[in-house]
């Protein structure tokens, strides 16, 4: 656990989140500032400042990831109509929250994948 890091406080339960899963390696939870109907994070229970850290030593844990993703768009029912898995790596990226995560979004049309 990194101890300035908020998302590794919303894993330890330090920090209040709306927790849609949890195992061993992966936690999500409602994004606070949510940007479609359904907005989940889903990040590595474990520190990495983003996914450029993360590589084959961390294959289980991004499977594990990929697969919670599914999960919870079909237990939300945005399965059949779509939804986007996006991180953001860096300052290009736009990265704001440096541990890795992953947004599910969903829930209504998203748009292009990237603004002009
Ligand atoms: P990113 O720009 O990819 O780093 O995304 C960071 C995301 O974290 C944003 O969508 C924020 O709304 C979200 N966020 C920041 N703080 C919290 C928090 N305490 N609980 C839930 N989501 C958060
Ligand atoms: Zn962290």
């Amino acid at each position: 656990m990194k101890v300035d890091c908020i998302f590794c406080k919303i894993v330890a339960g330090e920090l209040p989140s709306q927790q849609f899963y949890q195992d061993e390696l992966v936690t999500a939870f409602q994004d606070i500032s949510a940007q479609a109907p359904v907005h989940v994070l889903i990040v590595p229970n474990q520190h990495f400042n983003d996914l450029g850290e993360m590589g084959d030593a961390q294959a289980e844990i991004l499977g594990r990831i990929v697969q919670v993703a599914g999960q919870i768009a079909a237990r939300e029912g945005i399965a059949s109509e779509g939804w986007r898995l996006v991180t953001n790596i860096g300052k290009n990226g736009g990265q704001e929250v440096f541990h890795t995560h992953f947004h599910l979004l969903g829930g209504r049309p998203l748009g292009p994948l990237l603004s002009r």
